[in-house]
């Protein structure tokens, strides 16, 4: 996945503190692995960076004609998107990732 990745660190795996941390729009959990590197991760989609995914991952669906989907999909990234930034430990970076949230 090109173009994913962002500073969204937040507790993720069950821990109280922020024990998951995005890598290329997938969470990692931070208390894995050692100094080579985390070795648990990589299923859950960042809500931040890779929204659309984490969606789908959360098994979200949209009902309605294409346009009716299209509206609620913004919605809810808007949602998830300012829940992600208030519980990230750092402000997450603006991404490129394609999403249908600018210029709107
Ligand atoms: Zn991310």
């Amino acid at each position: 996945m090109s173009g994913l990745g962002c500073n969204y660190e937040a507790s993720t795996f069950g821990a109280r503190y922020p024990d998951g941390t995005c890598i290329d729009g997938y969470m990692w959990d931070l208390d894995s692995g050692d100094s080579d590197g985390l070795t648990s991760g990589g299923d859950i989609p960042c809500p931040w960076c890779n929204t659309l995914a984490h969606l789908e991952w959360n098994g979200e669906t949209f009902k309605g004609n294409a346009r009716q989907r299209r509206r609620a999909r913004r919605a809810l990234i808007k949602k998830v998107h300012a829940w992600a930034e208030s519980r990230s430990s750092f402000p997450p970076l603006a991404t490129q990732a394609d999403q249908p949230l600018k210029g709107k």
